[in-house]
């Protein structure tokens, strides 16, 4: 599991060891000459004490809090406590309105709609996809091997010229599994063009996370989310990690005020509290342990996958009868059987243990 304390001194120096890595080449034209928009909060910086430069109501707003000052456009503030937890420094960190607008900036910067393609690996987190064709931009896809593994080959094999980014995500969503480091390193140094590594469910796991390996690639992109282990997928915070250069076209091309001031406001109190979230995090693995354990005793469940997220993949002898039995008795878990590779699987969320037993009492009583 990797607990949310790290030291910002682990952050790596800068190795110029690699063969030269061009950015420029990667990013759209548009994108190379867009004059971003200028904030008025963004222009100005020193001290201010009378603001008349927004357009704002000066009053304040019908709430207890002023909401009425558009907020700060790049969260220092939510970002340098980010920085301290995760030992990444802040101005390695860009904060998204969910993963899902990070996944969807990274598109507009660097593909050409109709023109350029991307990698994803199914069974995966199915945003990319999704993201890809609002985008318009091919998708070529190289499934996952039958143990959920990359096809390390497939995928160097299946870059043309246009072939833009590379999406894996570890822990895989379905799966649950981590995917092989070697595999990651060996794409990281090989593919050419950028590498997104989606690490959503990474505090769930014994895999050390890559945000520490920044400096050592410039072609790397690692995501995280406060949705998942920090309990806030309602404020919408999705974070990423990566080179300077490439946060920076974040910032030219994301909306000028993308986290709202409330979201900010509660993230920063969330964030004091790690311990609390650390605590969550060896509950629910060891939840998971014994949920699989029990499920393992019911003859209609056929596997439980090995997993490092807290959620589990569970093959079953059927799947849809299953799933609507527990939809009738309101518990609701996710159907993947229509994915790839997954004939036949359940998603089950790792509840609380009241809620991982009311699901138990369910599946005692199931009759096929
Ligand atoms: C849940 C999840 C996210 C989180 O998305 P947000 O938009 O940050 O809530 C990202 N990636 C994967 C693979 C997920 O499963």
């Amino acid at each position: 599991m990797m607990s949310e304390n790290n030291n910002l001194e682990n952050f790596s120096k800068i190795s110029d060891l690699r063969a030269p890595f061009d950015l420029n080449s990667l990013v759209r034209d548009n994108i190379k000459k867009l004059t971003p928009y200028s904030s008025a909060r963004h222009e100005f910086t020193g001290k201010a004490s009378v603001l008349l430069d927004a357009n704002e109501n000066p009053y304040g707003s019908t709430l207890a809090e002023p909401f009425n000052r558009y907020p700060d456009p790049l969260q220092w503030q939510l970002k340098m406590s980010i920085a301290s937890i995760k030992g990444v420094p802040a101005e390695h960190i860009f904060i998204g309105n969910g993963s899902d607008e990070v996944i969807d900036l990274a598109y507009r910067i660097f593909c050409d709609p109709e023109k350029d393609n991307v990698i994803i690996c199914p069974p995966t987190y199915g945003m990319y996809e999704v993201s890809g064709n609002i985008n318009n931009v091919g998708i070529k896809k190289v499934n996952l091997l039958p143990e959920f593994q990359l096809d390390v080959e497939g995928i160097l094999s299946a870059v043309d010229e246009n072939t833009k980014l590379l999406f894996l995500c570890s822990p895989n969503n379905p799966t649950g599994n981590n995917l092989n480091r070697n595999d990651i390193e060996f794409l990281l140094n090989n593919f050419p063009g950028i590498v997104v590594i989606d690490e959503a469910y990474i505090n769930y796991s014994n895999q050390k996370s890559f945000i520490q390996e920044l400096t050592e690639y410039p072609n790397l992109i690692v995501m995280q989310t406060l949705s998942k282990a920090w309990g806030l997928a309602a404020l919408r915070l999705g974070l990423c990690y990566t080179s300077l250069d490439i946060i920076a076209l974040f910032n030219k091309v994301k909306p000028p005020y993308n986290i709202n001031e409330a979201s900010q406001g509660l993230a920063l109190e969330a964030l004091q509290h790690t311990d609390q979230v650390n605590t969550w995090i060896k509950e629910l693995v060891n939840e998971k342990v014994s949920l699989t354990n029990q499920l393992l005793n019911f003859p209609f469940v056929e596997k439980v996958f090995q997993s490092d997220a807290n959620f589990i993949l569970v093959k079953v002898k059927d799947a849809n009868n299953l799933y609507n039995y527990l939809a009738q008795n309101e518990v609701v878990v996710r159907n993947r059987s229509k994915d790839v590779l997954c004939d036949n699987c359940l998603r089950i969320t790792i509840g609380t243990p009241e809620e991982n037993t009311q699901l138990l009492i369910l599946l005692q009583q199931y009759e096929q």
